[in-house]
């Protein structure tokens, strides 16, 4: 069964069509990538997604649960299942890296916890474990400002780990960084995603990063899918 599926999900904003009847899903493990041109609608699938905004028409689920109907405290439970990671790495930058993992497995609300170290010592092996799958042990004292941009993005894949998500959504994740830092966190997403089974989805400005990283690619314009493939059926271009 799906992790994320979108079945057929429509959304204006005023005259402007974002999205238009759009359907598709992720297996377990698998990284889909959204490419497209601005505005082609990439971000309003991420809203949609996180129910930022609700579509007209359609529905999203996660896990096989509408998100339409949810709200309160299931609502909560279900953007849990959901880890998020941007362009701007959105680390807290005076906080070390394991305590920028430890705040993602408390839940934001419960940042004062990590700042007054007050959290069960499970908690820390834990962020301790997910910071050396991203190849970051060494780094975990060190605060987050002092670190590369590659190295800050796989902190917040450590973060998004801990936090236990089944579905991760990574806006332009690595739009900020040099290619070779790109290449190191796009591989470290798709190590992670197969071995913890979490289904990426995954926006990305470049079609021959798509080529190289994804299982699957996306691709948007209009807001209409106007291609879906696996990603080793596309021609290496760049
Ligand atoms: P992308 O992320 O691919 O650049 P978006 O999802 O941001 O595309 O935008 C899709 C379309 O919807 C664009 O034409 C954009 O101008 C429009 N749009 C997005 N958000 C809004 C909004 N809040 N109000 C009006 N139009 C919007
Ligand atoms: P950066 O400048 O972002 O630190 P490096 O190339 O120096 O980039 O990072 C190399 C480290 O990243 C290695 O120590 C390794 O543990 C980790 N790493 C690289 N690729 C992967 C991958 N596919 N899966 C897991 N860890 C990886």
């Amino acid at each position: 069964p799906p992790v994320l599926s979108l079945s057929g999900v429509s959304k204006t904003y005023g005259p402007t069509t974002a999205l238009a009847d759009v359907s598709f899903s992720l297996a377990p493990g698998e990284v889909v990538a959204l490419v497209g041109p601005s505005g082609a609608g990439k971000s309003t699938v991420f809203r949609c997604v996180t129910r930022l905004v609700d579509p007209d028409n359609g529905s999203v689920s996660v896990l096989g649960r509408d998100l339409a109907g949810l709200g309160g405290r299931a609502l909560r439970e279900a953007r849990r299942d959901i880890g998020l990671i941007f362009q701007q790495f959105n680390l807290i930058g005076r906080m070390s890296a394991l305590d920028n993992v430890l705040a993602g497995r408390m839940g934001h609300v419960a940042t004062w916890r990590v700042v007054a170290r007050m959290f069960p010592a499970a908690d820390r092996q834990l962020a301790l474990a997910c910071l050396d799958r991203v190849g970051l042990l060494d780094k975990a004292y060190q605060r987050a400002d002092s670190l590369s941009g590659g190295q800050q993005q796989r902190v917040a894949i450590a973060r998004v780990l801990a936090q236990r998500s089944r579905v991760l959504l990574a806006d332009e994740p690595v739009s900020s960084l040099d290619p070779k830092a790109a290449d190191t966190v796009l591989g470290v997403l798709r190590t992670v995603a197969r071995e913890n089974g979490i289904a990426v989805l995954c926006s990305l400005h470049q079609v021959d990063l798509a080529r190289r990283f994804a299982d699957r690619v996306v691709a948007l314009r209009g807001g209409r899918v106007v291609l879906e493939a696996p990603a080793g059926a596309l021609t290496p271009t760049a």
